[in-house]
Parts: C-alpha cells; sequence; structure tokens
C-alpha cells in the first residue's frame, strides 16, 4: 500500500524502542514506565463495574457526561481555574487525543509551535501531523528546567504561533512557579503566542500548589489545558482525560472529536465521575508514596555522586549521568539489568541525561539503585 508522506518520516517512539530490549531479558527492574505501579481506587473500579452491570454499554454525549464535566469543573477549583461544564470542557480519549485535538484544532501547515526542551515525547510528532513546524527551545538543569524568557527568546519563540508547556514535567520532574509563569506568561501577550499547557501531572506536585498559566492575566482566552485521570487516579488503561479552554477552541476540538472518536469511554467516564466525587484520600495516599520515592531517589543518586536536579513534580527524577546516556543505558540494563530511559529520546536538552521513573515499588527502586551504583563503581567512567 501507498503509506501518506505524513507517516513515512515519523520515527519510532524511542521508549518503546528501549523497552523492546528490556523485554527481551529477565530479571530486569523496570524503571522506565511513564505509569504508576497502583491500581484505580478501589470505588472508582467498582463504579466501572457497576455501569457495566447497569448495561450502560452505549455512546455518552460527544463532550462526555453531564455529570463528569460538572465535576471536572469543580475539581479544577482547586488550580483557580473556573471552567464551565456545557462550553468549556471536553472529555477526551485520554489527555493523548486532548493533545492531538488542540494541535488539530489550532495549528494550520506552516505554523510554528514552540515546545520545551527536553520534554514528553508525542508533541513533535503530533505537530507535525498537523502540519505545523515544531521549534525547540532549550531548557537548562542550571534554571531547574523551568522555561525562562531568556530561553523563549534565544530560540526565536517569538515567532511562534503557539507553545506547548508540559509542568510538572516529563521527563525531568520540574515544576513552575507563578512568578515563572507569569515571566512566560508575559512573553505569549507580548508576541501574541497562543498555549497549549498539558498539566496531566498536577496532582502530583510535592512542594506548594501546583499553578496554572491559564490563571495568569490575559490568559485564559489563549490557553487550552490539558489533563486526565492517567496519572493521579492511576487510570491509564481506562484512556480517559481532558481538555478546558474558551468556548470556541474546545467547540472546534469537539468537532474534530465527533468525527474520530465520538465519545470517550463509556465504563471509564462512570469510573472518573466516582473518583472524582469519593477517591480524594486515596489520590493523596498515592501522592504521598510518591513523594517518599521521590526523596529517596534523589538523596541516592545524590550519595552516588550522580548530579541530580530535584524533582517536584511528576514521577521522574533525570540525573545527570556525565556521559552519553543512551551507552549508559544501553550497558546499565546489559550488565545489571535495571532499565532507565535515555534522556535525549526527549530531545536535545535531555542529552546526557536518564529519565528515572519512581512510579515503582520502594523494593524494586532500593535493588534498582544498588545496582546502579555497583555499575557506577565498576563499569561506568564518566567522561563530561
Ligand atoms: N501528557 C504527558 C506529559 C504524559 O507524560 C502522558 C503519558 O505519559 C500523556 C500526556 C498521556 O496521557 P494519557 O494516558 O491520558 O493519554
Amino acid at each position: 500500500m501507498r503509506l501518506s508522506d505524513r507517516v513515512v518520516d515519523l520515527p519510532e517512539s524511542g521508549i518503546r524502542e528501549f523497552f523492546e530490549l528490556a523485554e527481551a531479558r529477565q530479571d530486569v527492574i523496570s524503571l522506565g514506565v511513564g505509569e504508576p505501579d497502583f491500581s484505580a481506587p478501589w470505588a472508582a473500579r467498582m463504579a466501572a463495574i457497576d455501569s457495566l452491570e447497569r448495561g450502560r454499554t452505549s455512546y455518552t454525549s460527544n463532550r462526555g457526561l453531564r455529570e463528569l464535566r460538572e465535576r471536572i469543573a469543580t475539581h479544577h477549583h482547586r488550580y483557580d481555574q473556573l471552567y464551565d461544564p456545557d462550553e468549556e470542557i471536553l472529555v477526551t480519549t485520554g489527555a493523548s487525543e486532548a493533545v492531538d485535538l488542540a494541535f488539530r484544532a489550532l495549528v494550520d501547515p506552516g505554523d510554528v509551535v514552540a515546545v520545551h526542551d527536553p520534554t514528553y515525547i508525542s508533541y513533535e510528532p503530533g505537530i507535525e501531523l498537523a502540519g505545523g513546524e515544531p521549534l525547540s527551545v532549550p531548557t537548562r538543569a542550571a534554571d531547574d528546567f523551568a522555561l525562562t524568557r531568556e530561553r523563549l527568546e534565544a530560540a526565536g519563540a517569538g515567532a511562534a504561533d503557539t507553545l506547548v508547556l508540559c509542568y510538572p514535567n516529563n521527563p525531568t520532574g520540574a515544576i513552575m512557579s507563578e512568578e515563572q509563569l507569569a515571566e512566560v506568561a508575559a512573553f505569549c501577550r507580548e508576541h501574541d503566542v497562543q498555549v497549549i499547557a498539558d498539566e496531566i501531572y498536577a496532582a502530583l506536585t510535592y512542594e506548594g500548589a501546583h499553578s496554572s498559566i491559564a490563571t495568569q492575566p490575559g490568559m485564559r482566552e489563549r490557553t487550552v489545558v490539558i489533563n486526565g485521570f492517567s496519572k493521579a487516579y492511576a487510570m491509564t488503561g481506562l484512556r480517559l482525560g481532558y481538555a478546558l479552554g474558551p468556548a470556541e477552541t474546545i467547540d472546534a476540538m469537539n468537532r474534530i472529536h465527533q468525527y474520530t472518536m465520538l465519545s470517550a469511554p463509556t465504563t471509564a467516564q462512570y469510573a472518573a465521575i466516582e473518583g472524582l466525587r469519593s477517591c480524594d484520600d486515596e489520590v493523596q495516599e498515592m501522592v504521598d508514596e510518591y513523594d517518599r520515592r521521590r526523596r529517596f531517589v534523589h538523596s541516592r543518586f545524590r550519595e552516588m555522586g550522580l548530579d541530580c536536579f530535584e524533582p517536584r513534580g511528576a514521577f521522574y527524577a533525570f540525573p545527570d549521568c556525565g556521559g552519553d546516556d543512551e551507552a549508559f543505558a544501553a550497558d546499565l540494563l546489559e550488565d545489571q539489568g535495571v532499565a532507565v530511559v535515555p534522556g535525549s529520546v526527549f530531545g536535545a536538552g535531555g542529552e546526557g541525561h536518564l529519565r528515572v521513573s519512581y512510579a515503582t515499588s520502594m523494593r524494586d527502586l532500593k535493588r534498582a539503585t544498588d545496582r546502579i551504583e555497583t555499575f557506577l563503581a565498576t563499569e561506568w567512567t564518566v567522561t563530561a
């Protein structure tokens, strides 16, 4: 068959490639996956089962169940985000669909879309599939991987039509403070740049409260916020996310959604309603556990002499491995059976780093960090 030009050049996900290597081996401790090691809270699972028992197996409205949109609206008051459930919220099949819809609704062929680097791997291909041109804006460990006006200016991001912002960040674990966001917001207003803010890790913020760029003056009307249930509610497999934004933008996204997806999974929507209704305590327990692991992993890396920026959100640490990250990850897997993801998979700005997910048991984290310590002592020579 004849494949479209768009897809011919689309690279395989670097993460997947690496997992295939890891899966081929036995006794591997994986610190590679970006998903919770917990199951969804029991009450949410029960609600899903109950919805099936009641035969609720049909489509929902395109925008998602009204009760779910109402609960999402109320939930977001905690971030000072006020959205109308009827016009400004769209429930999607994972945050992934919301990201894709945002690109397709906002990006015209040839539009420049600025993306800070390193960041989540799906944005660049998504921008290209929408016909846009990704513009990489490097961030630095020295700035705690925050996006700054200086970095935006240096990359020429003033010419961009859209900026993708992902904080708390995958892969670095960086967050951005209100003051830092104010600086980026001012830049966006000055240069008339609109924003797609992927805040899927908002609930996994360990120091201070999550702050959204959409709450900065003049930003609500130029920002689509994306969030979902995969991370905080440990519901990756149920595939449920959503977008919050100005009515016209949400309507545009819904028009694509209604032809491509129709509606998000119904069973997952019932689980999510219950999650938002009654599972705050379980979510908090998971967040507390990630926080405990975060401190452990960070202090272990420091003890080993690896330069590790302190992660403050999501569930990743991003140590500097002192050399070629791909060689480090491959040799570590080979010698010690520990899988981590080379930082360069997340963009040139990730070179020389490793993404280490601590969404794994404390027992495995202890074993894995001991093995990394052995590897550093016996196999690895710091070259950088
Ligand atoms: N956005 C970010 C930053 C992510 O890290 C991920 C998954 O790793 C997603 C979106 C995808 O989320 P979902 O499972 O809701 O599609």
